[in-house]
Order: C-alpha cells, then sequence, then structure tokens
C-alpha cells in the first residue's frame, strides 16, 4: 500500500535524523456522532482527504483504514501533534458537500515516536498507540481529543535515554555482574554461579536487566552486552572459585542475533583468551519471540557445543519458552521457570507441572535446576520432586562478587530456618 510506504520512508528519514514523527488517529462521523466503526461513505471521505490534503503541509500524509484516517506528520513534536489533533476535532474541518456544510463531528487520539532502530516497527506502534488514544477520546464523547498517555510516553522518553546510552555504557563499562549461587539442596552446597548484569547509570541510577536488556536487544547491542558480561564474568571468576571450590560459571546470553555465523566465534575467542577451561563454562539461552532462523541459532550453540561450552535452556515454561524451541535445541542443562514451581505445598496443579517437566528433563539426561525457590517449603517440594539443583531467594540473591566468599564460606549454604 502506497501510504504505508510513503510514510516507512518519512518514519526513516525521521529515524536518521532523529526527528520525532507525530501520528493521528481520526475518526468521523454525521452529526454528533463520531463512528468508531462503520466506513464512512466514499464522497463524505474524498471530502475530508481533499481537505486534510490542503491542511497538512509537505511531507505529512493521511489515508483511511476502515473507519480510522491517519495522519503522519514527520518532523512533529508532541505537544504540535497535540495541538493539530486538538483542532481537527475542535473547529473540524469546516466542510462543505455540494455546497452544503456538512455536519460533522471528529474524535481523535495521537502519538509520537522518534523512530529507533527499526522505523517501521515504531511506525507501526505509534499508530497502534494513536488508536489507542482515539478509543479513549470516543469513549468520551465525541468531539473529543487524546494523547496517548503520558505516563506512557514518559516511559518512552525512558527507554529513549536508555536507549541512546547503551553504547557509551558499554565503551566506559558501566555494566557490573552480580553473581546468585546454584545450589545443591541436598548437600547445600553452591555448584556454580550465575552472572547477572547491573547497570549504573548516570543520571537514572540503577538499573535492572529486564528494563535494560530487551531495549540493547531491539537496538542491537545485544551481542555487544553479551560479550560484555561474558568477558568480565570470566575475569571475576578465578576469584569466585577461590572462594567456592569447584564451581561452574553461567552467563546469560541473548538468543538475539546469535544465529550469525560469526556469534560463536567471537564467544570462543572470549573463552580462549581467558585460560578457563570451556567445560566450566555453561551459557543460558532463553527462546525469545524473534529467533529466526532456529536453524542458524542451533548450528552457533551446536559449534559452542563442540568445543565444550555447556548450554542451558533458560525459564523453561516460562511464557516464551515453547516446548518447540526444547525440542529443537540440543542442551546440557535446563533451568526450570518459577512458574512452574509450586507456591506451597497445596498447589497441586504447579506440583504436577514441575513433576512433569522433570520428567521430561530426565529421560532427556538433562541436569535441572530449578529456579526461583524463595520459602522453606517450596525447597522442601523441590526435594520432594527428587530436584538436586535450585537457585532461588531461598539459597542467596545476585550479590557483588566481593561478597561471595562471606556469604558462602567454602561454597556452603547456611539455611535460615
Ligand atoms: P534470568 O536469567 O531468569 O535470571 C534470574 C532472575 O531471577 C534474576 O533477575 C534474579 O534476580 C531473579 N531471581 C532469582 N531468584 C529468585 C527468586 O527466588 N524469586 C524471584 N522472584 N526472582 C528470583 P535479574 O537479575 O533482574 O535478571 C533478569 C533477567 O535479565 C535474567 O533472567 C536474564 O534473562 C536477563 N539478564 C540478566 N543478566 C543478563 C546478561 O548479562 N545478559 C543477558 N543477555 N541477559 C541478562
Ligand atoms: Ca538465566
Ligand atoms: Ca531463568
Amino acid at each position: 500500500m502506497l501510504f504505508l510506504r510513503e510514510c516507512e520512508d518519512a518514519a526513516r528519514e525521521a529515524s536518521r535524523r532523529g526527528v520525532p514523527l507525530g501520528v493521528i488517529a481520526l475518526s468521523i462521523g454525521e452529526g454528533d456522532e463520531a463512528r468508531l466503526w462503520t466506513p464512512l461513505d466514499a464522497a463524505i471521505f474524498d471530502t475530508v482527504s481533499q481537505k486534510l490534503r490542503e491542511r497538512l503541509r509537505p511531507g505529512c500524509f493521511s489515508s483511511q483504514f476502515g473507519s480510522t484516517i491517519f495522519i503522519v506528520l514527520p518532523g512533529t513534536g508532541e505537544e504540535e501533534t497535540a495541538a493539530f489533533g486538538r483542532r481537527l476535532v475542535e473547529r473540524g474541518l469546516d466542510l462543505y458537500l455540494d455546497g452544503t456544510p456538512m455536519e460533522l463531528s471528529a474524535s481523535a487520539g495521537a502519538a509520537t515516536v522518534v523512530a529507533w532502530s527499526d522505523a517501521s516497527r515504531d511506525l507501526r506502534d505509534a499508530f497502534s498507540r494513536a488508536v489507542a488514544a482515539l478509543h479513549l477520546a470516543w469513549r468520551r464523547g465525541s468531539a473529543s481529543f487524546t494523547m496517548h498517555s503520558i505516563a506512557f510516553d514518559r516511559q518512552r522518553r525512558r527507554e529513549n535515554c536508555i536507549g541512546r546510552a547503551i553504547a557509551n555504557a558499554l565503551h566506559r563499562g558501566e555494566f557490573t555482574l552480580n553473581y546468585q549461587p546454584i545450589v545443591d539442596v541436598i548437600e547445600s552446597r553452591v555448584v556454580a554461579v550465575e552472572a547477572l548484569m547491573r547497570w549504573k547509570h548516570p543520571s537514572l541510577g540503577g538499573l535492572m536487566p529486564d528494563e535494560f536488556v530487551p531495549l540493547a536487544e531491539r537496538l542491537g547491542y545485544a551481542r555487544g552486552l553479551d560479550e560484555y558480561a561474558l568477558t568480565a564474568a570470566l575475569v571475576d571468576f578465578p576469584a569466585l572459585r577461590d572462594a567456592l571450590g569447584d564451581v561452574k560459571l553461567h552467563v546469560n546470553i541473548s538468543p538475539e542475533q546469535l544465529w550469525l555465523p560469526a556469534a560463536a566465534q567471537t564467544l570462543l575467542a572470549i573463552v580462549a583468551s581467558s585460560k578457563i577451561d570451556p567445560g566450566d563454562i555453561v551459557l543460558e539461552v532463553t527462546e525469545s519471540a524473534r529467533v529466526e532462523p532456529l536453524d542458524g541459532l542451533v548450528a552457533t550453540l551446536e559449534r559452542l557445543r563442540c568445543a565444550g561450552v555447556r548450554i542451558a535452556i533458560d525459564d523453561l515454561g516460562a511464557g516464551f519458552n515453547s516446548f518447540q524451541f526444547f525440542a529443537n535445541i540440543t542442551s546440557d542443562v535446563v533451568k526450570i521457570d518459577r512458574t512452574v514451581v509450586p507456591l506451597d505445598r497445596t498447589d497441586e496443579r504447579r506440583k504436577a507441572m514441575l513433576d512433569g517437566v522433570m520428567r521430561v528433563c530426565s529421560a532427556l539426561r538433562l541436569d535441572q535446576i530449578v529456579e526461583g525457590v524463595e520459602t522453606r517449603e517450596q525447597h522442601e517440594l523441590v526435594l520432594a520432586a527428587g530436584g538436586r539443583l535450585a537457585q532461588g531467594f531461598r539459597y542467596g540473591f545476585p550479590v557483588a562478587p566481593e561478597l561471595i566468599a562471606g556469604l558462602y564460606p567454602q561454597g556452603k549454604v547456611q539455611l535460615a530456618r
């Protein structure tokens, strides 16, 4: 569709220049009802389009999809977009059909976006936010206008700010690693540590990976972040081993772009330069909605395994991690997500789920680590299910590497009663 193609070109150009894109979703109805669902009569639509064309400056577009008219205003900030949308609904379009004034009313919703790496996706995102705002406006009554929620836009601005800072943070070394023990629950002993990234952002303060990792992935920094984490973890590892004894090192790697043929090579080069035995390293990978192509990812993981690095499937049972992914990836370890762990001993459903998942993993001869064990009761349930390895606040929180030796003398876990 030409309109979409033109908008995408405009979004790309805007993204190249770092300027925002205003998007307005407009619904027009006859009388005092701005209809959301019924497509406009063709004659009315032509008149509206003509009027809009006169109002829009060059480089701006409008088109109708179903009953909604989309207007895209490249290079237009939040305030200007809001002002334009408000004018449309309050003053109307001043339309005449065959010389007679048309009694039309409009509702509009608007959103702005500073397009990032994927201008087409960001454009679609802005369309859907504008439509969400239109629905809100429409519910308020005709001739209303809503800008997509300020809180949402604040969140967007925060994301933009964080996104822009990632490259610099990698360069300046603002990321650090905390370590959380993975425990043999029968012997109460640390058998491995998982490196978990933290970011001390100069103005936003401490940031957690749940916020910045998905952004890094979206913006194409996933490989850089992983290489950073692996390098730093390998530097910390000898001291952690001195403190804990014979433990393994778990590092998370993003599935994003892991299919690239160079991905395994780069990770293996980092391992090789550390003089740490690849067999002591477990790389944890989760499924993501965007793992494409799967055979490329499988090839990378195979290359890593051939070099002796162990692979863990992370978060099995959580939203994204489907059995389809599990069926296609050969791994050595499986981490069973906390959503499968029973909340307490009355939680029969999760008890059955944990039991079932553990059986599948045992049949595949995979080491199993139960994640998210928080309470003594859950700990006992893991033991009762035949689990041996677990991780969770019950055994220890992620902490800075220098605290590990004091918390787990010679790798011993002291459990509070
Ligand atoms: P994950 O790999 O599943 O890591 C475990 C997360 O669960 C950690 O959150 C940890 O603090 C939290 N956790 C541990 N025990 C418990 C518990 O008993 N209860 C609850 N409710 N939570 C527990 P964190 O550190 O915020 O990390 C979040 C996610 O960010 C990680 O989930 C991982 O997917 C990602 N991540 C962290 N570091 C890195 C990294 O260096 N690279 C990449 N690619 N992703 C990372
Ligand atoms: Ca993990
Ligand atoms: Ca996990």
